[in-house]
């Protein structure tokens, strides 16, 4: 049987239990679910194209076996026969069972690849910061007061989602990847950039580093008396679901813990942004003694998701999570539209029910709950949030608002959008009220004053009826 291996680096520390399942284990553990051998061999195909990675907490503690194939957690990190259109999956299936060359199943793989937008949001060109005119690889700076780091080591994770838009960070296509181990740039760009409030580490998954490696980045930003301004340190996880034992029984779950610690005594806030996609990573109680530990040590836990068909996309679960979370003493911070990227078109949720899940969701729970915000979508232009829907002067719109936005100008502005029942994204709306979207540009040669001030981008020209 020929095997695509996939980009995963070795595990990291002895004494842990963390056992993971690759691509080569994918055959045996999709039987466990009951299919057949023509939907397990296209989904092999599939995870030729897009990653698979889980482990054994996942496989044994959080999937319900007697439901799976249909089970949300089985759906959230194995993949599914139809994630790809029909003649790329039959493709790939027929080189599979042929038993072609490694190389040709790559090639084909590839190309597949280079059709699923695996950049979106203009990441690699867009966000690019430099120092001193040398581009800086490894860092984004899309918005004022927040600059993301790609640490080298925290580019996979302790499973993978099907539905991950960060997908391109963890196959075997190096020109599509962002990392970087050069934490002195990092320090001298914040140096000269006051007015960065915020990094963020991000992957992958940064936790999948030990202790000492994540020290090696964290360290530098606590004392530097030239990076006073920085006043939190940010991680975006999925540990806390996939593997909360990094907390509680990892040899280094002390000494990640007394850095937290470390954090929080330099004055800096440690934000833990976990991604939990279903109540039922909240269930175990090991998830809780981790959570309770984390907290202990001074980290704030924000929760954030993609609304995701198949998966999340009903109010009750929503509303379990974000009532549990709270519970525990975590914030709901973010519902997340399914970026434009990968398979979109198959776990994609249309906007207008993903406004009735938030809204559904957000009546059913109490004030402490709805420090959440949705549904978002993270754009070229910035956050867009679904506020509503909305009849003005006889026409259905979409009441939509920048929660955060390249140009800072923009952040707070509402606008609106013709209201599509199947648009799933910012790109599918058109404008309504006004000739543009407030983040588009003008047309050259536009007459001042015939436009909406650039200076104040919310303001509303009369509609045509
Ligand atoms: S944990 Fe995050 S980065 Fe890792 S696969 Fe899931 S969505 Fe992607």
């Amino acid at each position: 049987m020929t095997e695509i291996q996939q980009v995963i680096p070795p595990a990291r520390s002895a004494g842990r239990g963390f056992h993971a399942y690759s691509a080569k284990h994918l055959d045996m553990l999709i039987a466990r679910a009951g299919l057949p051998p023509d939907e397990r061999l296209a989904v092999r195909a599939v995870a030729t194209v897009l990653p698979f990675r889980t482990n054994a907490y996942v496989v044994e503690h959080l999937i319900d076996w007697d439901a799976a194939p249909d089970d949300p957690i089985y759906r959230l990190v194995f993949p599914q026969p139809d994630m790809l259109p029909a003649a790329d999956v039959a493709r790939l299936s027929d080189l599979l069972a042929a038993d072609a060359p490694k190389e040709q199943i790559n090639q084909a793989a590839h190309e597949i690849r280079m059709r699923l937008n695996p950049h979106p949001a203009g990441q690699l060109l867009l966000n690019a910061p430099s120092l001193n005119d040398r581009p800086l690889p490894g860092l984004q700076h899309k918005y004022p007061e927040t600059v993301l780091f790609f640490p080298r080591q925290g580019q996979t994770c302790h499973a993978y989602c099907t539905y991950c838009f960060r997908w391109a960070q963890f196959v075997d296509e190096p020109e599509l990847k962002m990392a970087t181990d050069d934490i002195s740039t990092l320090v001298s760009y914040l140096a000269v950039h006051p007015e960065v409030t915020s990094v963020l580490f991000t992957g992958g998954d940064p936790m999948i580093m030990g202790a000492p490696v994540l020290r090696r980045y964290i360290e530098p930003l606590l004392h530097d008396p030239r990076l006073e301004h920085v006043e939190s340190i940010r991680i975006g996880t999925k540990s806390l679901s996939y593997w909360p034992q990094r907390y509680v029984t990892d040899p280094d779950a002390e000494a990640t813990l007394k850095l937290f610690e470390e954090v929080t005594n330099a004055g800096k806030n440690l934000a833990v942004m976990a991604h939990f996609s279903h109540p039922r990573e909240l269930e175990p109680d090991i998830l809780n003694t981790a959570v309770q530990n984390i907290r202990q040590a001074g980290g704030v836990i924000r929760t954030q998701a993609p609304l995701i068909r198949s998966i999340n996309d009903d109010a009750e679960t929503w509303r379990t999570m974000w009532r549990s979370q709270v519970r525990m003493g975590m914030v709901p911070y973010y519902m997340f539209v399914e970026r434009d990227t990968g398979p979109q078109d198959y776990f994609a949720v249309p906007l207008s029910r993903g406004y009735e899940i938030f809204r559904d969701a957000y009546q059913g729970v109490s004030g402490l709950c709805r420090t959440v915000r949705g549904p978002s979508m993270s754009a070229t232009p910035g956050k867009v949030c679904v506020d509503g829907v909305a009849t003005i002067a006889g026409i259905k719109v979409f009441v939509l608002r920048m929660i955060q936005a390249r140009d800072p100008k923009l952040v707070g502005s509402p606008f609106f959008a013709r209201f599509d029942p199947n648009a799933t994204w910012l790109s599918d709306l058109e404008p309504v009220f006004a000739p543009r979207f407030p983040y588009e540009p003008a047309p050259e040669g536009v007459l001042p004053g015939l436009w909406p001030d650039e200076d104040e981008p919310g303001e509303l020209v009369a509609p045509v009826i």
